[in-house]
């Protein structure tokens, strides 16, 4: 089959002849029939310091995918051969105080598809049943390919209550731009989307935003006034990693905000935490999604007609993958998808 790998110590990845994986026990082998590219597979393309200490090259990599059952492993019952179907990309550890209490969200140590165990960049992909998770009702296969970076964006925007609150979203990638459709769809009243790219900030309208606001040149509190906000936003959500779109989560919420944190910083900063004291914000930090709790609720947004589609700026056939890592450059582009098939 052909898989995408990554070898240690060189930019970029191989599209290689490599054998199809036999499944163990406990083991549900997937053809793969669509994947998206993530921030993470551009650090892994790029060999950056945080990829050579993580990656365990040579390596498949890729963890947003949906596919067709190919076979199940001797142990495994409840799936069929043919269903479409994605995984949850953490495996956790099954052993530690959160996973013991049922609590697998929470795991101290899960192993992620596709970076420290071979990935869906390739024709199959072998996944353990407990991470795999069956689409139901009529997701289209493009769709079902982007749960992983959805469910981030599903766990982020409904963390706290939507319904009437003036929203502020800090970053307008994939993940920001679903967020704001979820939020719009739970109840927000003003959804403001920040973000320094125009073409992202166009997108940002087409998700549902009320406004959009280009930080290079615009102020948070002219955009306030000109909604007729007096006081602040009430939930905030960041998805950028920018410690400046942190300060203005900070400059720019009512007390007693709930801030929900997805963004990843790429260093340690500092905060001014008299503001969070002062003006008793709270802060929640998010990873990954609520297994499968979140998996669950975008089955039913999907089906309630939620519409995620306006994200996929870039098609690709996984032969072309070159061409898919480099649209990720360009400008306008959020979410660039390989199909297998
Ligand atoms: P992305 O890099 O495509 O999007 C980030 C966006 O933030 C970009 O459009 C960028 O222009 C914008 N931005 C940069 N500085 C900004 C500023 N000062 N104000 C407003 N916007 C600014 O990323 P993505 O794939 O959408 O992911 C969003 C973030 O979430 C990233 O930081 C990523 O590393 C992180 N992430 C976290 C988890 C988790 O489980 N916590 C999972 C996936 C991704
Ligand atoms: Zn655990």
């Amino acid at each position: 089959m052909r898989a995408l790998v990554k070898h240690p110590d060189e930019h970029g990845l191989r599209l290689e002849d490599v054998p199809i994986p036999v499944p163990g026990p406990d083991d549900v082998l997937i053809r793969v029939h669509t994947t998206g590219i993530c921030g993470t597979d551009l650090h892994i393309y790029r060999w950056d310091p945080w990829a050579q200490r993580t990656i365990p090259a040579p390596m498949t990599i890729g963890h947003e995918f949906a596919g067709h059952i190919a076979a199940l492993g001797s142990n495994v019952s409840g799936f069929v051969e043919g269903e479409l179907v994605s995984a949850e990309g953490h495996v956790v550890c099954g052993c530690c105080r959160n996973c013991l209490a049922g609590k697998r969200r929470r795991c101290r140590a899960p192993r992620g598809l596709g970076v420290n165990f071979p990935g869906a960049f390739a024709d199959y992909v072998l996944i353990p049943k407990s991470n795999v998770w069956r689409h139901t009702g009529r997701v289209d296969p493009e769709i079902a390919a982007l749960f992983d970076p959805f469910g981030n964006a599903v766990h982020t925007a409904l963390k706290f209550p939507m319904v009437g609150e003036d929203v502020l979203i800090t970053g307008a990638g994939p993940i920001g731009l679903m967020a704001t459709a979820v939020a719009r769809h739970a109840g927000a009243r003003k959804i403001v989307v920040t973000d320094l790219n125009p073409l992202r900030l166009q997108l940002a309208l087409r998700m549902g935003a009320t406004r959009v606001v280009d930080v290079r040149s615009e102020k948070l509190s002219d955009v306030k006034a000109d909604l007729g906000m007096r006081e602040g936003f009430d939930v905030a959500l960041e998805f950028s990693g920018s410690p400046k779109a942190l300060e203005q989560i900070l400059a720019h919420t009512i007390h007693g905000a709930n801030i929900a944190i997805l963004g990843l910083p790429s260093e340690p900063f500092a905060i001014d935490w008299s503001v969070v004291v002062v003006n008793m914000l709270n802060l929640k930090g998010i990873y990954g999604r609520e297994i499968f709790e979140t998996w669950y609720k975008m089955g039913v947004l999907i089906e309630a007609g939620i519409d995620i589609s306006p994200i996929i700026t870039h098609r690709f056939s996984a032969d072309r993958y070159r061409d898919a890592f480099a649209s990720l450059e360009e400008a306008g582009a959020a979410k660039a998808m390989m199909t297998w098939t």
